[in-house]
């Protein structure tokens, strides 16, 4: 039996659930609930679970796992009338509750593995050069078998986030001029993922804010985000995380924005005010920071450079959920949907693809089942190229085409590599 939920925490500031209305709008938004249209497995359910922990009643393993399978994906916060923080709370609570959720041995290694890796690039380069060498060799096949690595996923669960190759960390130029009249000086957020494995995305990223009139700042000393510890529970190091990000980018001298082309940092980097809630000093420096953060998508929508598509159209797009539905809803859509040569539209989807921050390796069978469905509805639309805005997404959706033997009829791109300045 699991233990009492002492109280709802209102952590990210998020409001009280026994504000939900029950009149069930977030239903069809909710991905595990049209999967399975279950009361339970809605977020309309999951509030009702919250709502009698918090009064005392314990509930059996099975009900913490309605609470575990969700997503995080906040579709159910960006279609409730009311307002409701959904995603928040059950994240809030899981926190809380952490030894009685499933998954605890995940929990621990997945949270060790983030502070030892992430938070440095050149470990995080070698472990995943090992990680490929393991997946060539078929030895990651065999270690598979080992038990206890069916907490990873099985089989299947490490390989779908592994790429084929990675990037060695290299140092960058502090600055980099505009390459026109200057319109904005902006900082650059390089990330960890996003460098080790999608620099040439972040490349083009810095090369297309440069052509749109950007002066582009690469403060050193910036590390990872912090967002996969914070989705794994470990707030501490996501502070430490945030807590040196902040130093890094308030030695860079003055700028306009922050940019960042990985769509689940852009919306953790703006949640920075929420890791310091005991801290004023530190929380306001955080509120400073998070004011000034933009999406790469955002940016390059509202200054307009001229670009054309660099692979086959027509392109469908893939948002982030994450963004979609908190920081910067659109602004790839609008951006693609304006060209009128890339023959956008967006990609048929459930809500989220089932990443989701390493959703995949802990629930591999309700994630599997969201990118197959995905996938199913891309091979339908006539798409030649899926474009994302997300390190995560894109190397899942990959793993979805490559797995149903599609990778050679539908390419998948960050926005930034899909898109070049005109005429270079
Ligand atoms: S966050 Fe996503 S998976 Fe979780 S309850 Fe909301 S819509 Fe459903
Ligand atoms: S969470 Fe919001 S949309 Fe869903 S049932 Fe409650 S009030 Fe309605």
């Amino acid at each position: 039996m699991v233990s009492k939920t002492t109280a709802l925490s209102g952590f990210f500031g998020s409001p009280s659930p026994y504000r939900c209305i029950r009149c069930g709008f977030c239903l069809s938004a909710c991905p595990t609930y049209r999967l399975e249209p279950l009361e339970p497995d809605s977020p309309r359910g999951r509030l009702a679970l919250l709502e009698s922990l918090a009064g005392g009643t314990p509930h059996s393993p099975a009900s913490v796992s309605h609470l575990d399978r969700c997503l995080g994906c906040r579709s159910c916060e960006a279609s409730c009338p009311a307002g409701v923080k959904a995603a928040l709370e059950i994240h809030a609570v899981k926190l809380q509750n952490d030894q009685d959720f499933p998954g605890r041995f995940f929990r621990r290694v997945w949270r060790l593995g983030c502070r030892t890796f992430l938070t440095d690039n050149a470990r995080l380069f070698r472990l995943l050069k090992t990680l490929i060498f393991l997946k060539r060799t078929l030895l990651l096949e065999t270690l598979a078998r080992i038990p206890g690595f069916a907490a990873f996923g099985g089989r299947e669960g490490l390989a779908a986030l592994l790429p084929s190759a990675v990037h060695r960390p290299a140092a960058r130029p502090l600055i980099m001029p505009a390459l026109k009249k200057e319109v904005y000086r902006v900082a650059f957020f390089t990330g960890c993922v996003m460098e080790i494995v999608l620099r040439p995305a972040n490349d083009a990223a810095v090369e297309l804010l440069r052509s749109a009139g950007c002066a582009v700042i690469l403060p050193t000393g910036q590390v990872c985000c912090g967002a996969l510890s914070c989705h794994g529970g470990d707030t501490k190091t996501a502070a430490g995380l945030a807590r040196r990000n902040i130093e890094a980018f308030s030695g860079a001298g003055p700028y306009d924005f922050l940019v960042c082309a990985s769509a689940a940092c852009t919306v953790h980097l703006r949640e920075y005010p929420s890791l310091f809630p005991d801290d004023p000093a530190m929380r306001q420096k955080a509120e400073l920071f998070a004011a000034l953060v933009r999406d790469f998508s955002e940016i390059i929508y509202e200054l307009k450079p001229n670009v054309e598509p660099v692979f086959p159209v027509p392109v469908a797009y893939h948002e982030s959920c994450l963004l979609r539905n908190s920081a910067a809803p659109g602004a790839m859509g609008k951006l693609l949907l304006g060209l009128p040569k890339a023959e956008a539209f967006p990609a048929p989807h459930s809500g989220c693809c089932g990443s989701a921050g390493g959703y995949n390796l802990r629930h591999p069978g309700t994630a599997l089942s969201l990118l197959d469905a995905e996938i199913t509805a891309l091979d339908r639309s006539g798409a030649c190229t899926l474009v994302t805005d997300n390190p995560g997404c894109l190397l899942f959706l990959s793993h979805g085409l490559k797995r149903r033997n599609l990778s050679g009829k539908i390419t998948v791109k960050h926005l930034a590599e899909f898109l070049k300045p005109r005429g270079v």
